[in-house]
């Protein structure tokens, strides 16, 4: 029997505190995977490292080096973890039978990749890993994930609610991804459409091991908006409603003068006028900024710039183009 080939992609930024016990954990996972005969022997992680700032390449680099699990990949700089992880599963792609990707901290629960692994064996081309309990995070992380899940599925887009990037793909799951192209990632809102054989796993999201979160508020937030307006063009619509009612309101508005006029009463209205110009010149300049936001997309996408440039690569594929140079 043939086993297949299952390559773990892990994105790291700034990981070298956590990463040895990652090491440790995948290390583990693929050796009980492969001695239950559910895996093939040749498996490996492999760790892209986003252009970190520490000793991260280092480390993957001793790793590699002394086991035969070990394969890595150096971006020449910080591309982002959705870029990340797509220059990993890209890679990974073409050795292997299915992936799964997970962060490096250790957040999600590597012992979930053997029911993935038994999901695919079923026959299921995406295996998403669901968090069912997200206590170990904080308050406001949890109410603003939630308050985004509530607001992409109200606008139509088709998400997993509590799936974050923890899943496992199928070879041909990943070759069609490779075909969207997009420059604005939002790797949990483009696999879904892909409609592929797909089910759910769930796992209790645990605390970093170590280290502290890449993603501040701030790209936090920049996330959130970016998956909105990558995945649906409801705002845009918003605005022309919000046209449509400001315009109903400035007939009223106006029969209201009109007959205020000939009616000879006096019309003083300062206040309204002021409040007005105010009013409209603000709406129209957040419906152009929103207008923006979208032509941005659009100008990023039409540039089709390379979303990462892989400086090292100790995959056997990679090796083998090094020998040649
Ligand atoms: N990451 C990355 N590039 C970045 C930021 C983060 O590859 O620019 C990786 C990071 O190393 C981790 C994963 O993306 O493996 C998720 O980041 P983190 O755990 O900090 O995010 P959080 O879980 O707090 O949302
Ligand atoms: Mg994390």
């Amino acid at each position: 029997m043939v086993y297949p080939v299952l390559t773990i992609v892990v994105p790291c930024y700034n990981e070298e505190e956590v990463l040895p016990e990652t090491v440790f954990q995948l290390t583990n996972v693929l050796q009980t995977l492969i001695s239950d005969k559910l895996i093939a022997t040749t498996s490996t992680v492999l760790f892209v490292d986003d252009g970190s700032k520490d000793a991260t390449w280092t480390f993957i680099e001793r790793f590699h080096a002394s086991s035969p699990f070990i394969t890595g990949l150096k971006l020449a700089k910080n591309a982002g973890h959705q870029s990340a992880l797509l220059a990993g599963l890209m890679k990974a792609k073409s050795y292997s039978d299915c992936v799964v990707s997970i962060d490096a901290d250790l957040q999600d629960d590597t012992n979930v990749i053997r029911e993935f692994i038994v999901k695919f064996h079923e026959g299921y081309d995406i295996v998403y890993g669901i968090r069912q309990d997200r206590s170990a995070d904080t308050f406001f992380k949890r109410a603003t994930a939630q308050g985004f899940y509530k607001l992409m599925t109200s606008l139509g887009v088709k998400i997993h609610y509590n799936h974050a990037d923890f899943r496992l793909m199928s070879k041909r799951t990943l070759e069609n991804l490779e075909k969207f192209q997009e420059v604005n990632l939002f790797l949990r809102g483009m696999v879904p459409l892909l409609g592929f054989p797909s089910t759910q796993v769930y796992y209790d999201r645990k605390e970093r091991f170590a280290g502290e979160s890449k993603y501040p508020l701030r790209k936090m937030l920049a996330f959130a908006f970016d998956g909105i307006t990558s995945f649906s063009v409801t705002p845009i619509r918003f605005v022309t409603l919000m046209g449509f009612l400001l315009f109903a309101l400035s007939v009223v508005a106006g029969l209201y003068a009109i007959v205020g006029k000939i009616l000879g009463a006096n019309v003083t209205g300062w206040t309204s006028l002021i409040l007005s110009v105010w009013f409209i010149g603000g709406v129209q300049l957040l419906a152009l900024g929103l207008i923006g936001e979208y032509i941005g997309k659009i100008y990023k996408e039409v540039k089709q710039r390379p979303l990462f440039v892989i400086e090292k690569d100790l995959t056997a594929s990679g090796q083998d183009q090094e020998a040649v140079h």
